[in-house]
């Protein structure tokens, strides 16, 4: 990769069998303008939008990434731009034939000597917070919920310190949508998983309606999670199915709205008063758990961001903590990739299992995997989802890949404690990483080059700026600036390790990310490919 000042006009090659390169300089390059290499750009081309290195006739292959982004339309001649409308994609690559488990990889020297400030829990888990969750098993409940939750922080979330947050799961499923049809195991396992994050310290709450057909017990059955304060149950006898601390506000005790906020309160203060009691110890590095995904991508996301991501992810590997990427449509492109990353003949299996599931329920919408790239992609200079998925795959760094998750699960649930995971998600955002939190996550990490606020209230979010540009406009919203890598000013490998020891600080809770400094939170939104009534 070429890299020095921004001033002189400069490509980005990714690879030396690339035919195409991307303009780096901000505000892009006027028709004339001449590399050192000797080309001449034929068009004005914007910053992140391919050149062609060479001519290019009818019907060639693009090249980017040493893979075929797509086949020229009609003859581009080299200095011109390449954007979208020259390039016919290719069809998606075949689930027969790949290779599995072909590349052998050394083992990896083990990255010892880091640690960070956590909460460990009864499950082995260790929280990077210390949240009050409520959950809820309707929307319904939304507002109520939210009206307690103001209330709890105002009144009570003062009298315990060591509780950094509330907050109210909320969601929009949970009655009117059929709740037996194939699919509807997804959202009810990611609202279980959720409730069950590492940085809610397993003080299970439930607020419930009363007549909703997601019933609090389908929604956490007996055994699905730990009783924190056995001796409740010892004193009321309990059965096991009434051990779930829940407030159903359809219950006849209630008389007038202040009965439920004060319900909702009194068992809140219970749950407050353990959270308090725990303190934060001192971990290994192995106990993160990270998710990683991006949004708003542009062409230099697989460039700077992505490419500093994986050498992060790496390390994470080799210190024996847990990565997991998702995203679906934006692998898919690179399946064969991912199948001979995978350790075992089964993971790749497990992962061609997700690929073949999410194309039959995109076909089912009468979409493919090109209704992913969006209008801010294309302006990015990301011609199509063939582009996109080759950025987007360099995110989980080079370790092999050894476990996989459908949509909604756990983790632990599949004995999945270290090394890197593909969890099967929507590349959607605010849905992949509900999901992710599901899978429970205790950090997320999120790139991004056209810029995007995104923020999470259950886990805190790092955020990656792919372009030193928008890093200085968005100075008090991006927390690691990866444009430095195409400035010349730093190595993958530098941004790299900053994005790990930045980790450590923020999952300690000695560094607030600037999503968590100015409280920006994004939705839960639960994936549900099931109908609704
Ligand atoms: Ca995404």
């Amino acid at each position: 990769m070429a890299g020095e000042s921004s001033v002189a006009p400069l490509y980005i090659t990714m690879h030396e069998a690339d035919n195409v390169a991307i303009v780096a300089n901000d505000g892009g390059l006027p028709a004339g303008t001449r590399f050192p290499s000797g080309l001449t750009l034929v068009d004005k081309v914007p910053q992140g939008h391919k050149v062609a290195l060479v001519d290019l006739p009818a019907g060639a292959p693009v090249r980017r990434y040493n893979v075929t982004i797509g086949r020229a339309m009609r003859d581009i001649a080299a200095g011109s731009w390449v954007h979208e409308r020259l390039l016919e994609m290719p069809d998606a690559r075949s689930l027969e034939a790949l290779p599995i488990a072909t590349v052998k990889q050394a083992p990896r020297a083990p990255l010892a000597g880091y640690t960070f400030e956590g909460y460990r829990n009864a499950d082995g888990s260790v929280g990077s917070r210390n949240i009050l969750a409520i959950t809820t098993t309707v929307q319904c409940v939304a507002g109520v919920v939210e009206h307690a939750v103001r209330r709890i922080k105002d009144e009570l979330l003062p009298k315990y310190p060591n509780v950094d947050d509330v907050v109210g799961l909320e969601h929009t499923y949970g009655c009117g949508v059929a709740i037996d049809a194939p699919g509807a195991e997804i959202p009810i396992r990611t609202l279980r998983n959720i409730t069950l994050n590492p940085n809610f310290g397993n003080e299970v709450m439930v607020v419930s309606l009363g007549c909703e057909k997601l019933q609090p017990e389908r929604l956490l059955p007996p055994g699905s999670f730990a009783i924190v304060d056995e001796r409740n149950v010892a004193d009321i006898g309990a059965t096991e199915a009434a051990k779930l601390d829940v407030v159903c506000l359809q219950d006849d005790a209630h008389v007038g709205f202040m009965s439920m906020i004060d319900s909702i309160l009194a068992t809140a203060e219970e749950h407050l008063e353990r959270l308090n009691g725990r303190r934060r110890e001192t971990v290994p590095a192995s106990e993160l758990v990270v998710g990683v995904q991006c949004g708003g991508s542009d062409a230099f996301s697989g460039v700077t961001a992505n490419p500093a991501v994986g050498f992060c992810a790496d390390l994470l590997v080799s210190a024996g903590a847990t990565v997991m990427f998702s995203e679906t449509t934006e692998v898919r492109d690179g399946i064969d990739q991912l199948t001979s990353r995978a350790t075992t003949p089964e993971v790749a299996a497990a992962m061609i299992h997700e690929m073949a599931w999410y194309d039959a329920y995109l076909q089912r919408g009468s979409a493919d995997r090109s209704a992913n790239t969006t209008p801010g992609n294309k302006k990015g200079g990301l011609s199509n989802i063939v582009e996109k998925a080759m950025g987007s795959i360099v995110k989980s760094g080079s370790a092999p890949i050894s476990g996989v998750l459908s949509p909604g699960e756990k983790l632990r649930d599949r004995g999945i404690t270290s090394g890197l995971v593909y969890a099967a998600t929507p590349a959607s955002d605010f849905i992949c990483g509900t999901l992710q939190v599901a899978a429970g996550i205790n950090l997320h990490v999120f790139t991004t080059g056209r810029g995007t606020p995104y923020g999470l209230a259950e886990v805190p979010v790092i955020k990656v700026a792919t372009r030193s540009d928008l890093a200085r406009r968005w100075h008090d919203l991006m927390d690691v600036n990866a444009g430095r890598i195409a400035d010349g000013g730093a190595t993958i490998e530098e941004v790299g390790w900053e994005l790990f020891r930045l980790m450590l600080e923020v999952a300690s809770g000695r560094k607030k990310t600037w999503a968590e400094h100015w409280k920006l939170h994004n939705a839960l939104v639960l994936f549900n490919p099931a109908p609704v009534t």
